[in-house]
């Protein structure tokens, strides 16, 4: 390995009108190290005068930004991935710093979030009107789209370069200014992405980061000036998101929480379901909006994949995400690990076989480290709270179903509906499953089916409040918004004012 961990040591602020700034409150909040367990740097919980500053210069960069041709704002965004294309590594070994997942899956991250600019990139193309000559005599009708003004994207600790690019190269190639206010837990790849823009030509307040907690998103979602939200999280947080802006009166997309599913059917190949629900379930501690977190093994297919996933635990390798042969590496926070072994002691209580049990790990030279290990439960049922509630750790339930009406309608009963996964050989069951599944992402032999940036990211039910999906066409529509213009350019001679509604003539 021949990155090295991220270790500056300084507190981390905002970045307002070009350039970083100290925050003008006096909270800090410790962000930790989670492979270490101990505070590796210090967070400013931002204030309203901060937002209030960030929106200032955002609205003031907003007229000269929307004005600015796409192809120009295009270049800007084709520099910037020139920029994180070639820092890729510096991002990847920050994000193991503050996040903790290992080094080769926050490289994919980032490449997952270089994906989304580099589709902003063709931003002319999707900017394109339509046009309709002559809609009546000598009158021409067309639709363009034009940016929102100031809009703000809120975002979590689980992905924290890879959710910001899910927003910020869409808005801002779109012609809007963006305030991003990304997670506390690690917040230092905001500030990062933030210097790289303006060494990419971004004009100074078109791309602003406010650090912070509940108090910054607040003042968000009252600002008058900002126009639009999205928002990445929780269950109750984008709940809670989406109803302040519809009170305020703002457009937004709040993407929650999940609990996704992978049907085993009797036909599939058990040794690659085996190695897949490994990766899903347990891949960055299972702390992944998409992680799968239920097994639905159809007919007598349990029996035979339980024995294989408990054999395959013992061999997962959790350690510090910069070893190289990590697989698994902490979660986020003591916090993080006290809920999710928790969760484990309640699975217990309701009644689940605990195959293997993953609380206290420890791992060498690394005793305060927030680690727990993979855990597995079987014969899991849909009443249990291990089974209804989100635990958001690499903790993996087996439900038994007697056959595949009923593996369908237990992930169509649950209240999320992120994404889902269905393990067969059969063709007409792979059809069948795509079609009546109530799941907005869906992957047939893929267990974690994320879409690359131009088909767009949503779930259903409670995991999306909102109308549009993130990034994609979806996303230039959120970050847009459409005008329609008829134009006549009259002869000399009018009829006088027309009183009926007007029809082609
Ligand atoms: P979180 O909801 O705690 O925090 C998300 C953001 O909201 C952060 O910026 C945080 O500062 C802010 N926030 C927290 N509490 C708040 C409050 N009371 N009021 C206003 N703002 C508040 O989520 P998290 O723990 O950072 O991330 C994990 C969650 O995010 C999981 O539920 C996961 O499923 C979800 N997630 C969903 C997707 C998706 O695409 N659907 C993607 C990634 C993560």
């Amino acid at each position: 390995m021949t990155v090295q961990p991220y270790t500056a040591s300084n507190d981390i602020a905002h970045f307002i009108d070009g350039k970083l700034v100290p925050s003008s409150g006096t909270v800090r909040q410790p962000v930790f190290n989670p492979a270490l367990g101990s505070v590796a740097r210090h967070v400013a919980l931002g204030s309203t005068g901060d937002v209030d500053a960030a929106v200032a210069s955002a609205k003031a960069a907003s007229a000269k930004w929307a004005d600015t041709p796409p192809i120009r704002r295009a270049r800007v965004m084709n520099k910037f991935l020139e920029l994180m294309n070639e820092h890729t590594d510096t991002l990847a070994a920050m994000i193991t710093a503050e996040h903790g997942k290992v080094f080769s899956d926050a490289q994919g991250e980032v490449a997952r979030g270089i994906d989304i600019i580099e589709f902003a990139c063709g931003i002319p193309q999707l900017l394109k009107g339509d046009f309709t000559d002559q809609v009546s005599t000598g009158l021409d009708n067309w639709t363009m789209r034009q940016p929102l003004g100031v809009v703000a994207g809120i975002t979590p600790f689980n992905f924290p370069v890879m959710v910001p690019c899910w927003m910020f190269p869409v808005a801002i190639a779109a012609g809007n200014c963006f305030i991003l206010k990304p997670s506390e837990r690690d917040p230092s790849a905001s500030l990062f992405m933030a210097e790289l823009l303006i060494q990419a030509g971004l004009p100074k307040g078109v791309f602003n980061v406010v650090q912070g907690d509940k108090s910054v998103v607040d003042a968000l979602l009252r600002h008058p000036d900002i126009s639009a939200v999205s928002f990445v999280g929780s269950t109750p947080i984008a709940h809670y998101v989406h109803e302040q802006c519809s009170h305020y009166g703002k457009r937004v997309q709040a993407l929650g929480g999940a609990k996704n599913h992978m049907v085993v059917m009797p036909d599939a190949d058990l040794s690659q379901a085996a190695d897949a629900l490994i990766g899903a379930g347990y891949g960055s501690a299972g702390e992944r909006c998409m992680a799968i977190s239920v097994a639905v093994l159809v007919g007598d297919v349990a029996d035979k994949l339980v024995p294989m996933l408990a054999e395959r635990i013992k061999k997962l390798k959790i350690s510090n995400g910069m070893d190289s042969d990590a697989e698994m590496g902490p979660v986020v926070t003591r916090q993080a690990l006290e809920r999710i072994e928790g969760y484990v002691g309640i699975g217990v209580e309701e009644g689940a076989t605990l195959v293997a049990d993953g609380r206290g790990h420890k791992v060498k030279d690394h005793e305060n480290g927030f680690f727990t290990g993979a855990t597995l439960f079987d014969h899991v049922t849909s009443t249990m709270r291990i089974y209804k509630e989100e635990i958001f750790g690499p903790v993996l339930s087996c439900v038994r179903a007697k056959d595949f009406a009923e593996a369908v309608q237990l992930i169509n009963d649950h209240e999320f509906g992120n994404g889902v996964s269905c393990y067969t050989r059969d063709g007409n069951v792979a059809r069948e499953f795509s079609r009546r599944i109530l799941v907005g992402m869906v992957g047939i032999n893929v267990p974690i089916p994320v879409p690359m940036a131009w088909h767009g990211f949503g779930g259903w039910k409670r995991s999306l409040f909102g109308d549009t999906h993130a990034y994609g066409e979806e996303g230039v529509r959120f970050y847009t918004r459409q005008k329609s213009i008829m134009q006549r350019w009259p002869e000399s001679t009018m009829n006088g004012p027309e009183f009926a509604m007007p029809t082609a003539k």
